[in-house]
């Protein structure tokens, strides 16, 4: 089924067959006993008894007892044990539970329930609401609901946007669930004629924390006043808010709240194992880097803090070809791509996903072996949430944060508070590599690449200092020239903020419906609604191409503080052109300036290129003064010159006179001379080169040579008794967590999926990480070997870098 679709349907129902009148009163009879004796059960169900551990021991009704089945769900969760109950009992709940531990039943059952109890029919209208913070959420629900319900005869369907309106309100009337997010939901109660909710039985809010924040604000308040305020409602969230203000705002009668790992060591799944790594803002890329070819036969998600960080990282390691799939998501992207993109991403085997926050929350993918988080989020409940998408129900994953050294103290303090346990853990030397200088030349291979690096500096820099934790984000001890090295930028864009931004609102600012100007894409519901009536200028559409905020502040004046905004850094900051000291640049910077006036002055502005003149007398003359190049052209042109032995100077293409050119021989003749000549030249540099050639290959042999022997001694040293792990007086190997983390996957090729090109990849599997001790340790053997004292086989644990195996190979010789 089309997924951005109003078209839903669980089933749908039958024409019932012709059949004797007798035998349909019996039936409906029988009905209507079976309905009863539901609804006793129900009634006499005691939420808190102990005997509740299966589905069948609840009293559910045949169509979501045989969906449950069907769907091979047995064996109650946790939050469904203590929710499901409460709710059938007709509850408002209040319900917190660890990120995969099956929060999506604990409220669809009920649902369904409710609406089958109370017989609803088509004729009845909306009777349940789901409200998502993220289309990818709703999507996912949708599927669960579909799943579960597929032998209910409701009608359900997705309000997500992506869609026209027309198109989805003419179905809407006919929903009896709706699942929905918030901006596009309110879209339809504000416009769509006939659209009642006014018999709504239950509201249900998932990620409800994240629903009732500010981006969201608005618009769910707004929302909430079109529904009848009886109803039942459900909240349900890894990081529950249990604020007042909240439950006003959505009238909850005595919620129960229901919070099942409130006493939990953990505030995170326990079979999550989770580290960090401080790693300064200028080597977050070539730490990413490191860790990707070293995992190639993973299943990643990079979090990172932008849409325009994502793109940029995306397009870059693209280009540099790691050996491992490569997807990218963002709040930008056309629904279609979205929904293309996270399908792929669920049904890959090897992949690595950079992505924005709108995959988050509750986005089940399965079998995710790590989430990276190269931006630091910006609270902890968000972290909780980006590392809850792998280790999901039952199984196990692996998360690393990368901090800035300016953030780690901050944000440990942040996490510590909500229990979060974490192990700091370093890159091993031998793994580090720089790809700042190939980033470099594919920055300057492609203009675009180089603007998309310019938009994420931007946006990074921006949301750092935007952050409202100012304990954890501190603007001022970044190194920004650094880090745009690091991005393989000519320069560092100089930037100027705004004050009196938040980044909070205007991460979560809700689609364009709500509030036009300052969304951002790093949300599901945070893209730009395009009316197609509305009729664009010609500066409107200016400013929308590409690169625009970079190359000009012009075209924003030209459009007016409240035009369409151009782009999301337009609000809050503009980006000055660097320029360099030469006179035509210097001319075009003074004329940038005279050219902003022209838009206050009717006065034509006249320009000095060197010695000539430009009138500026039309936006098209304005737009010359933005491009060195162009400019170029309007610049009195001088003649370049050369000079010969004697000082004297030629024009570069000087003509020989036809009579001479005559003297010195037939024109065939010359060209022979002139070809044997270039001919012989060519011969001796041919051969120098293949002589320099045969070097190289020579010096790579033995290299390589030298390698092998090395890995020799690596595998038999690996067998030698002596070499046994220490396992520690107390039977902890205290290694063990990092000698289980990151398992390189370049021991194979790729299975063709990407070549890789530039390092063959290693034969034996490295580490990618160690921990302090390894690194002192390895620190002091290098002193050790400098000092040049005695050598001492002193293993503490497998040799797995050079160093171990040189000190190994030679202390087995000395014996
Ligand atoms: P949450 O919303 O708490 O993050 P989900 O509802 O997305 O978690 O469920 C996480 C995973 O657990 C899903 O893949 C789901 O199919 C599975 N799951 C949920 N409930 C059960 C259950 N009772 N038995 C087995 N698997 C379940
Ligand atoms: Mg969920």
């Amino acid at each position: 089924m089309a997924a951005a679709s109003t078209k839903g349907g669980l089933a749908h129902r039958n024409k019932p067959a012709p059949k004797k009148a007798e035998s349909r009163s019996l039936k409906r009879k029988r009905g209507q006993e079976d309905l009863n004796k539901l609804r006793e059960a129900v009634n006499k169900l005691d939420p808190k008894s102990p005997d509740i551990k299966k589905f069948t021991d609840l009293p559910l009704c045949e169509a979501t007892a045989s969906g449950l089945r069907a769907s091979h769900f047995e064996v109650l969760t946790d939050v469904q044990r203590a929710a499901i109950p409460l709710a059938l009992k007709g509850k408002d709940i209040l319900g917190a539970a660890k990120t995969g531990s099956g929060k999506t039943l604990a409220f669809l059952v009920p649902v369904l329930e409710k609406l089958y109890l109370a017989q609803w029919t088509e004729y009845d209208g909306l009777g349940a609401l789901i409200i998502s913070p993220t289309r990818e959420l709703a999507v996912q629900i949708f599927e669960v609901l579909r799943k579960v319900g597929r032998n209910h005869y409701f009608s359900a369907g997705l309000v997500i946007g992506g869609k026209s309106l027309k198109e989805e309100a003419e179905r809407l009337g006919r929903m009896n669930i709706l699942v929905c997010t918030p901006g596009r939901m309110l879209q339809h109660l504000d416009q769509t004629a006939g659209f009642d909710v006014n018999n709504l039985q239950i509201l249900v809010l998932d990620e409800a924390d994240r629903i009732m924040d500010m981006g969201f604000q608005s618009a769910v308040d707004a929302l909430v006043e079109h529904l009848p305020k009886t109803r039942q409602t459900l909240l349900f969230s890894a990081t529950q808010s249990k604020r007042v203000s909240d439950l006003a705002r959505l009238s909850l009668k005595d919620p129960e709240y229901v919070s099942v790992h409130e006493s939990a060591q953990t505030a995170t799944p326990a079979s999550l194992q989770q580290s960090y790594i401080v790693t300064p803002l200028s080597e977050k890329l070539d730490t990413l880097w490191g860790f990707l070819r070293a995992n190639l036969k993973s299943k990643i998600i990079v979090f990172l803090s932008s849409g325009k960080q994502v793109r940029f990282v995306y397009e870059s390691f693209k280009r540099m070809q790691p050996g491992i799939p490569l997807l990218h998501l963002h709040g930008r992207q056309k629904q279609v791509a979205r929904m293309e993109i996270t399908s792929r991403f669920a049904s890959a085997k090897h992949s690595c996903l950079f992505a924005t926050d709108v995959v988050a929350r509750g986005v089940d993918f399965p079998a995710v072996d790590w989430v990276i988080q190269v931006d630091c989020p910006e609270d902890a409940d968000t972290y909780i949430h980006r590392v809850g998408r792998t280790a999901r129900y039952e199984s196990k994953g692996r998360a690393v944060l990368f901090l800035e050294p300016s953030e780690e103290e901050g944000f440990l303090k942040r996490l510590e508070h909500k229990r979060v346990p974490i192990q700091k853990v370093n890159v091993r030397e031998k793994k580090k590599k720089s790809i700042k200088n190939e980033l470099q030349s594919h920055c300057f291979q492609s203009p675009d690449l180089k603007y998309l690096g310019q938009k994420a500096f931007i946006s990074y820099t921006r949301s750092i200092y935007l952050q409202k934790d100012k304990e954890v984000f501190k603007f001022n001890e970044l190194d920004l020239d650094g880090f745009a090295e690091s991005l393989g930028l000519p320069g560092t864009p100089q930037i100027k903020f705004q004050k009196g931004e938040d980044i909070k609102r205007i991460k979560n600012a809700p689609r364009a419906a709500i509030s036009s100007g300052s969304d951002t894409d790093s949300d599901g519901d945070g893209r730009k609604r395009k009316d197609k009536d509305q009729v664009r200028t010609k500066y409107q559409k200016m400013a929308e191409r590409q690169n625009q905020d970079v190359l000009s502040t012009h075209y924003r004046k030209l459009l007016g503080e409240d035009g369409p905004a151009s782009d999301d850094e337009a609000d809050f900051l503009s980006v000055k052109r660097v320029l360099d000291g030469d006179a035509q640049l210097d001319a075009a910077a003074g004329g940038d300036k005279r050219a902003n006036d022209t838009t206050t002055t009717e006065q034509p502005k006249v320009v000095k290129l060197g010695k000539s003149e430009l009138v500026i007398d039309s936006h098209r003359r304005e737009k010359l003064l933005k491009s060195k190049k162009k400019l170029a052209k309007y610049m009195e042109k001088g003649n370049k010159l050369v000079f010969d032995d004697d000082g004297n100077a030629h024009p570069i293409y000087e003509l020989q006179d036809e009579e001479d050119f005559a003297q010195e021989g037939p024109a065939d003749k010359l060209r022979r001379q002139f070809v044997e000549a270039e001919t012989e030249k060519v011969k001796e540099a041919d051969v120098e080169d293949k002589q320099l050639a045969k070097q190289r290959r020579k010096e790579k042999r033995e290299r390589q040579k030298a390698r092998e022997r090395g890995e020799e001694v690596e595998r038999h040293g690996g067998a030698l008794p002596q070499l046994e792990v220490d396992g520690g007086a107390g039977g902890e190997d205290p290694l063990a967590l990092l000698r289980s983390l990151p398992i390189a996957g370049g021991e194979a090729d790729s299975d063709g999926e990407e070549e890789e090109a530039r390092e063959p990849p290693k034969k034996k599997a490295r580490k990618w990480f160690q921990d302090d001790s390894e690194k002192e340790e390895e620190e002091r053997r290098e002193k050790k070997k400098k000092k040049g004292g005695k050598r001492v086989i002193e293993m503490a644990h497998e040799p797995d870098n050079l160093e171990d195996l040189e000190a190994l190979a030679a202390g087995l010789l000395e014996e």
